[in-house]
């Protein structure tokens, strides 16, 4: 991967899409040969001309009709006058001094996400977080994302997008055999990925697809603060890994920080879990557990935690998060030592429970930061300034 000053980036100048319902981006094989029908490409040529498009799009990683070379002139003007596989338009594009990426990106009718990709160590690898809806309608109190008014879900093409873009600013297309260095993504961005079940889905099925991105299922995984009746299904229907966000042992705790508990309580959540499709020895569930201080963070709730995780026999690992804070969050951070102790006793019983490193701290990309309101940009600017 080119490596690159902190700061900002040039930004990419994308043609914008326009109108989001003439993009290929984001649907089936199946829709698209019904757009190709509809624009009068022969019904014989309907498969074959799909799968080049598919594979334009989704393995070359191509922007325009014109850059689809086996593809007849007239054929490509005629998609050109119709349809469009632009990108959104970037609003930002940030870089941040531990080389954790991150880019605003605003989509037809106004509304705005993040994306944060985070390399690895050696930087030849890293995970792309990826945003499911404009804010999120659940309002865990520590989180950024819960405090913004506007939501709406984000369609499976805009979901696909924020893949294709972190693509382009990491120069990797045509989609590489091997050694990528956009290597797994997460659905832990802003939103629930399991209120907006459906295009969350056509998402991953495009991402996952072997005739084009190819990511395999055992490289993705989504996060849900807990929304157990569609738990089964995401496991069911799309097959990829699971993670929670559990954050405290027991209801009285959780009922106060995340108020999802009420309609879903702990016991739900973990038989839920354990009935997981797929979750075995091989495939464990991953338990997101933000440190937060004399909350969540005693002795006491690292021993319950480790029993109920033994109590439903879940095969599973903990992430303790050290809290990231916000402007106006009410909660600390806990403090190192306690973090540390926790995680050493939870280990101590043999569950692994690292502890996370905040990442993009600078750039406000790390956990639980992310927010797209335009009282939010003027600090991006500020912050701009700032690491210019
Ligand atoms: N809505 C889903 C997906 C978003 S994931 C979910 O909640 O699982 C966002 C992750 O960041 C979750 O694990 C969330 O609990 C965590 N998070 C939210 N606010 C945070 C903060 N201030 N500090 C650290 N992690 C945070
Ligand atoms: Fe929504 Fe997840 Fe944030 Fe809770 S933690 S407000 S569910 S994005």
């Amino acid at each position: 991967m080119q490596t690159l000053p902190f700061g900002t980036e040039p930004i990419v100048v994308n043609r914008p899409t326009i109108g989001a319902g003439r993009s290929l981006v984001g649907l089936s094989r199946t829709e698209i040969g019904e757009r190709l029908l509809e624009i009068g490409i022969p019904e014989k040529q309907i498969k074959m001309r799909t799968n080049q498009v598919w594979h334009w799009i989704y393995y070359q990683g191509v922007k325009t009709f014109d850059d689809m070379l086996n593809v007849s002139k007239d054929i490509r003007q005629k998609l050109a006058d119709n349809f469009t596989i632009g990108r959104p338009e970037i609003i930002e594009a940030l870089v941040s001094k531990d080389g954790t990426r991150k880019w605003l990106m605003k989509f037809s009718d106004g509304n705005e996400v993040e994306t944060v990709f985070i390399p690895d160590e050696a930087k030849d690898r890293g995970t792309l977080c990826i945003s499911s809806q404009v804010g999120c309608t659940l309002t865990c109190k520590f989180c950024h994302t819960g405090t913004q008014r506007l939501v709406r879900n984000l369609t499976a093409a805009e979901i696909v997008m924020q893949f294709l873009v972190a693509r382009d600013y990491l120069g990797e297309w045509p989609t590489p055999s091997e050694g990528r260095v956009l290597s797994s993504v997460v659905m832990m961005g802003m939103g629930e990925p399991l209120y907006n079940f459906d295009n969350v889905k056509a998402a991953l099925k495009i991402i996952m697809d072997e005739q084009g991105i190819s990511l395999s299922r055992r490289r993705i995984t989504l996060s849900t603060s807990g929304v157990v009746p569609e738990m089964k299904r995401c496991g069911d229907e799309i097959g990829v890994n699971l993670a929670i966000s559990l954050h405290a042992v027991n209801n009285e705790v959780r009922n106060e920080i995340m108020p999802i508990n009420k309609k879903y309580p702990l016991e739900e959540l973990l038989t839920a879990c354990r009935d997981y499709p797929g979750a075995k020895a091989s495939r464990r569930i991953t338990f997101e557990y933000i440190m937060l201080k004399g909350i969540n963070d005693s002795d006491e709730d690292a021993r319950a935690l480790v029993h109920i995780l033994k109590k439903y026999d879940i095969h599973a690992k903990v992430n303790l998060i050290p809290f990231n804070p916000w402007p106006g969050s009410n909660y600390e951070r806990s403090d190192d030592n306690q973090i540390k102790r926790f995680s050493e006793y939870v280990f101590d019983k043999g569950i692994s429970a690292p502890i996370r490193s905040p990442r993009g701290e600078d750039i406000l990309a790390a956990c639980g930061q992310l927010k797209s309101e335009s009282e939010k940009k003027r600090k991006y600017a500020l912050l701009k300034q700032k690491t210019e």
